[in-house]
């Protein structure tokens, strides 16, 4: 993993600086403290536990070199903890929704308006894009921290990618353009994937992230590929799901 160089810095570095640069006694036991509340964090093997952890590590430490925030890690949970970090973070969902996205406000969830007639908003899916995390499922990227954020986006967009992948291998009747073979709920099931991971690569693309930079060419690729398949998928719901009652 790239270790970036250069100092720790947190907001409350500004207000206490001087303090911060020369450690006074007793800031081992908060390290030690926090080294304590991550190994028990990584065994619980809770996502937002061990962020959290790493939150309060990084405070312990504030001041210090990144490097020795890497070193107090890798002690704490052996030589894949920055791993089990960075893989944290890439995978923290958002607190607002289900996988990026909420039951529809307008027919509550029931695809029908009481008319009978297929709801318009939702467009019958039963449920909209997340207006929070904007239909990604994930956490807002600002709460990583600096000096791993490019690594969690290189991360994210290798999931991303390769759930893509799958979604394809899986579905090769969709790939084949012929979406219309299928039964009603598959293809809602794949609109919404296919929702999630284009919001997802859009998100990554839009990060002015140096790992959007790298990745670019791929990332045009698969929203490429994702924009063929929704435009199957489109005409595939919107034939049938007018005679589909079923959920
Ligand atoms: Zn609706
Ligand atoms: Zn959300």
């Amino acid at each position: 993993m790239l270790i970036p160089a250069g100092e720790l810095r947190t907001e409350s570095d500004q207000e206490h600086s001087n303090k911060l640069q020369h450690p006074e006694p007793g800031d081992q036991d908060d390290v030690r403290r926090a080294m304590l509340e991550i190994r028990r964090a990584a065994q619980s093997r809770h996502v937002d536990n061990i962020c959290g952890a790493y939150n309060s590590l990084r405070r312990a430490m504030a001041g210090r070199k990144i490097r020795d925030l890497f070193d107090a890690v890798t002690a704490a949970l052996g030589p894949t903890g920055m791993a089990i970090v960075v893989s944290s973070y890439s995978h923290r969902k958002c607190f607002m929704c289900d996988h990026g996205t909420v039951v529809c406000d307008q027919c509550d969830g029931k695809r029908r308006l009481p008319s009978g007639k297929i709801c318009q908003t939702c467009e019958g899916l039963a449920v909209t894009p997340c207006t929070f995390c904007l239909g990604t499922g994930w956490a807002d990227r600002e709460i990583i921290p600096d000096e791993i954020r490019t690594v969690v986006v290189d991360k994210q967009f290798l999931h991303t990618r390769a759930d893509l992948d799958k979604l394809i291998n899986d579905n090769p009747e969709m790939a084949a353009g012929r979406a219309i073979q299928m039964p009603f709920m598959q293809r809602r099931s794949l609109v919404l994937w296919l929702m999630r991971l284009h919001a997802r690569l859009s998100n990554i693309a839009q990060s002015g992230d140096p790992a959007a930079a790298q990745h670019q060419q791929e990332l045009g690729k698969a929203l490429d590929q994702i924009a063929a398949m929704q435009q199957t998928l489109s005409t595939a719901v919107d034939e049938k799901s007018d005679s589909t009652s079923a959920m």
